[in-house]
């Protein structure tokens, strides 16, 4: 074989290795704090066109996503306001799943059990409806700040009354600042400002790039393998607005969008979770601080821009 040809055709066979490597990547995508979050408030305008956008981008990039509610953002002054409740519907038109947040976003690390187990309850109330009426039930439960508990016996009495209430815990292994991104860009938006937008958006893209690239790593010096990945990102108007780049950085980089069941058959989430920190942490952290993985095991996480920073208070 000609020299030329010869490296013609290792190419083609590193290509075909890499595609074939890649095309196996899946994703879960799981989206926090229904029906919407934003710094500057619980505006149902906003709230509608966030909603709007997000669950569209979402159907034409057949994400299969599932979103975590917090009911207390359906009440205006102590009343259920069905404008709010139509949000969530809009979720099940379009075929996704609904979880619970608990009810205002409680802090597991810094509520009494009992409270907190009264927020579960009274975060589903709604949800719950909605499901029954279409047939199906809400299955998983989600902890806000990624809190999953200070002690062993705190964690397990939790899951025990999650299982009597028929929940699944929704773990995550791509963890992000997307929150930050999102303040910066609600307020460059208060300030009618596109521009601004667009920079924050970009930002945002490339920032979700290296996140992935990031924890792509960390799956493999952790559990030995790319993961069936859990993202986890929060119902924002900049997501709404740059879902579909994201979507796009995903298939590019060879992911799939599965269901979070799908992701959860996947036998690396059996992993005991021996963390009792005070952080919220990923999975994927939880489980090698749970094998005695050392902490430069962590290094490398990609930065939030300090301009983002600024631009997000
Ligand atoms: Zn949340």
């Amino acid at each position: 074989m000609e020299p030329m040809k010869f490296r013609l055709c290792v190419a083609a066979l590193l290509a075909t290795a890499l595609t074939s490597t890649a095309a196996s990547r899946e994703v879960a995508v799981t989206i926090d704090d229904l029906p919407t979050a934003s710094v500057l408030g619980n505006d149902l305008d906003a709230a509608q066109q966030t909603t709007e956008a997000l669950l569209a981008a979402l159907t034409r990039n057949n994400v299969p996503a599932i979103g975590f509610v917090n009911e207390s953002k359906l009440r205006v002054g102590g009343q259920i306001d069905p404008r709010r409740v139509a949000l969530l519907s809009q979720w099940l038109d379009a075929g996704l799943e609904l979880g619970n947040h608990t009810f205002s976003h409680v802090d597991f690390h810094s509520t009494p059990l009992d409270v907190y187990e009264r927020q579960v309850l009274d975060g589903e109330k709604v949800t719950s409806q909605l499901l029954q009426g279409r047939g199906k039930r809400i299955r998983y439960f989600r902890h806000p700040f990624l809190h999953a508990g200070r002690s062993a016996p705190e964690r397990q009495r939790f899951e025990e009354f999650l299982k009597q209430h028929g929940y699944i815990v929704a773990p995550i292994t791509i963890d992000n600042y997307d929150y930050v991104f999102a303040a910066a860009y609600d307020r460059a938006g208060a300030r009618h400002d596109v521009t601004a937008q667009g920079t924050i958006a970009d930002a945002y893209i490339s920032y979700m790039e290296a996140v992935t690239a990031y924890y792509e790593r960390q799956s493999v010096a952790i559990v030995g393998r790319e993961v069936r990945q859990t993202l986890l990102i929060h119902a924002s108007a900049l997501n709404a607005a740059t879902l579909d780049r994201l979507a796009s950085m995903f298939r590019i980089r060879g992911y799939r969008f599965i269901s979070l069941d799908r992701a959860l058959e996947d036998p690396a989430y059996r992993h005991a979770d021996g963390y009792y920190g005070p952080a919220g942490i990923t999975w994927l952290h939880r489980w090698a601080m749970t094998d005695g993985k050392p902490g430069t095991i962590f290094a490398g996480e990609p930065d939030v821009p300090a301009w983002i920073e600024q631009a997000s208070r």
